[in-house]
């Protein structure tokens, strides 16, 4: 058997949904991937909750995610970390970050920045306003992070070679709203440091926001982890199944076979048999037999 996995004595890989509502097909891949990476390498799964928007997060959203996967039969290790509750830790790594100048505070309205910007691969790239001094004096200010013409790469374990010039592709990003709410850039990054991920496996919608990731870690002295971007699942529409698109929350009267189909979409090849086995069973042989090199 042909086995492109690293070979790693010390793996922490980590599952992280956003508790806008209750685990679907598409959330459910991206736990399964990361669950069978870090299994098949010998290591540690933890879970954490981005629950960083208040207004984002629906009630019971977490208990509801949590208990699906305990149901699935998915043990993570150690605590659950939930965002909402690690404001000081952000805080702290931005006034870190604010004394070496590269952070500024940024008083435009959207549209204002609308009005002054042209779309870069994720959103308006910010034209830089307020770069040197603040468009409007005494207005709440939102806190950008300077960006710099060097590409920055790395290669993702799927994907291959990646490179983005962040100040040309994305413009100087957010790492604290007007409102106060920390963004996930900044988060993403303070919580895998502090949680010793060293794999991160996830949907290639954020394959995107990984550079900026890795422009922080640099900055701050982190190292980065290996990223693996999973396909991501997608509607009859060609959207990303989620809450806003109504994606089907998962039957657990039917756990098996969603698992099955969960598998089958990363590429693996479970034998038909699995669909009448325990959970036990079905993780046992998922795990054997985890391939990356045949997901698509
Ligand atoms: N919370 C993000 C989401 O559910 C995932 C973040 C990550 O894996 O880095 O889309
Ligand atoms: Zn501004």
């Amino acid at each position: 058997m042909v086995n492109t996995q690293s070979n790693v004595s010390s793996y922490r890989g980590r599952f992280a949904p956003s508790p806008t509502g209750p685990l679907h097909f598409g959330s459910l891949v991206a736990a399964i991937g990361s669950y069978l990476d870090a299994k098949f390498n010998k290591g540690e799964w933890l879970v954490r909750i981005e629950d960083l928007d208040p207004p984002r997060t629906v009630a019971g959203a977490s208990d509801d995610i949590l208990t699906t996967l305990e149901k699935l039969g998915m043990e993570w290790d150690g605590e659950v970390i939930f965002q909402s509750q690690r404001n000081e830790a952000y805080q702290a790594t931005l006034s870190c970050l604010s004394q070496t100048a590269m952070v500024y505070p940024c008083t435009c309205s959207r549209k204002e920045i609308a009005d002054a910007s042209i779309a870069g691969i994720d959103g308006l790239i910010y034209p830089g306003t307020c770069r040197d001094k603040v468009s409007h004096v005494g207005r709440p200010a939102a806190l950008r992070l300077i960006t710099q013409q060097q590409p920055i790469q790395f290669t993702d374990t799927l994907r291959g070679a990646v490179c983005q010039c962040l100040e040309r592709d994305v413009g100087d990003f957010v790492l604290r709203r007007a409102d106060g709410v920390y963004a996930y850039q900044l988060a993403v990054v303070v919580d895998d440091a502090a949680q010793n991920i060293t794999h991160v496996v996830r949907g290639t919608d954020l394959l995107d926001s990984t550079p900026r990731q890795i422009y922080l870690q640099q900055l701050l002295g982190y190292t980065t982890p290996r990223y693996m971007h999973l396909p991501v699942v997608t509607n009859a529409q060609g959207e990303k199944l989620s809450k806003q698109t109504l994606a089907a929350p998962i039957d657990l009267s039917n756990a098996i076979s969603q698992m099955i189909a969960a598998l089958q979409f990363l590429g693996q090849s479970p034998p038909k048999v699995l669909q009448q086995e325990t959970l036990a069973t079905f993780w046992q042989w998922a795990i054997e037999n985890w391939r990356v090199d045949k997901i698509p």
